[in-house]
């Protein structure tokens, strides 16, 4: 089984404020720290963590950060074949954080602007098993992609985020996208706050051309929705104390669960189970649990 992941890579600098600078001031931050991120990059590292053929298309710049994010990939078992360097910076992600767990956020997508669909990656693609994609890279680029997995029949995983107009456009080309509960909202007027909330904005995204929703609903869990109706798998009971990668460690556990089974109701709870664990430790591709911690979670769900 062989997974293609698509799309942004950066380095994450995570900077903790007690408060955020006003208008032409200065304050000191505590330890910086920097981290390989980036919403793809995340999904490719949850991938192979669980065990998945994973490859990473998408592009680095020529600097020390484009070296860092390479070796964190290949460390973690993503084979970067489909990897670029370009003659760009890496792409970065300023993360102010306060230690009441306000962020604020600028992101430079930098090499990632240079993301193309080469040659190679199409061989890639034509004889995969999945493909998963967000938002964070051109979009004509992801729109081509897609129309080369749809030609090929590899279904096609859609993170619709950063979410935005040209998202919609994308829903009825995808066989499954998987929206949290800000972006549904964003993209259908409805706010989820429960199961029943839930159901309606997934089934006015299904009005809207989606195809197959998988709803990320946080401590809620997950539910999917399609025209034969819906499934929601609540979420494990866990000690949260930093939520950042949740959503992409689901999305990779439930598509390596998806494509391994074919079964809905199991990809959803393995899904849970990887989201859950990546909840339980702070970081973005640090927090990723093994295919062994989610086995664990699955036998033993007591919460933690
Ligand atoms: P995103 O990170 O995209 O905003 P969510 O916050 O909904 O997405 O998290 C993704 C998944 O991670 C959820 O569907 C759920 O399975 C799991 N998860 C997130 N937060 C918690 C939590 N506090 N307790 C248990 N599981 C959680």
């Amino acid at each position: 089984m062989k997974t293609i992941v698509a799309g942004s890579l950066n380095i994450d600098f995570v900077i903790p404020i007690d408060r955020f600078p006003g208008p032409g001031e200065t304050v000191l931050g505590g330890n910086l720290s920097f981290t390989p991120g980036g919403k793809g990059a995340n999904q490719a590292v949850a991938a192979a963590k669980l065990g998945m053929h994973t490859l990473m298309a998408g592009a680095i710049g020529n600097d020390a950060y484009g070296k860092q994010v390479r070796e964190s990939l290949e460390s973690s078992g993503v084979d970067t074949t489909l990897l670029v360097t370009q003659a760009a910076t890496t792409g970065v992600a300023l993360i102010h954080l306060t230690s009441d767990g306000e962020n604020r956020i600028i992101v430079c997508p930098g090499a990632n602007e240079y993301f193309e669909v080469s040659e190679q990656l199409r061989a890639q693609l034509a004889t995969a098993d999945a493909l998963m994609l967000q938002l964070e890279i051109p979009i004509d680029r992801v729109a081509k992609l897609i129309d080369f997995a749809n030609e090929h029949h590899v279904p096609v995983f859609l993170d619709p985020s950063p979410v935005h107009e040209a998202a919609v456009a994308l829903l009825s080309k995808v066989d499954w996208v998987m929206p949290n509960e800000h972006e549904i909202e964003w993209m259908t007027g409805q706010s989820v706050q429960d199961v029943k909330t839930a159901r309606i904005a997934i089934a006015k995204l299904l009005q809207l051309g989606a195809k197959r929703v998988v709803l990320k609903m946080g401590p809620l869990g997950a539910m999917v929705g399609d025209e034969s109706g819906f499934q929601h798998v609540p979420g494990f009971q866990v000690n949260a104390v930093d939520t950042t990668a949740a959503g992409d460690g689901f999305g990779a556990g439930f598509v390596t669960e998806w494509v391994q089974t074919g079964d809905v109701h199991r990809a959803l709870r393995y899904g849970n189970a990887v989201g859950a664990l990546v909840t339980t430790k702070v970081g973005a591709q640090v927090s990723l649990p093994s295919r062994e911690a989610v086995s664990a979670l699955l036998q033993d769900p007591s919460p933690t």
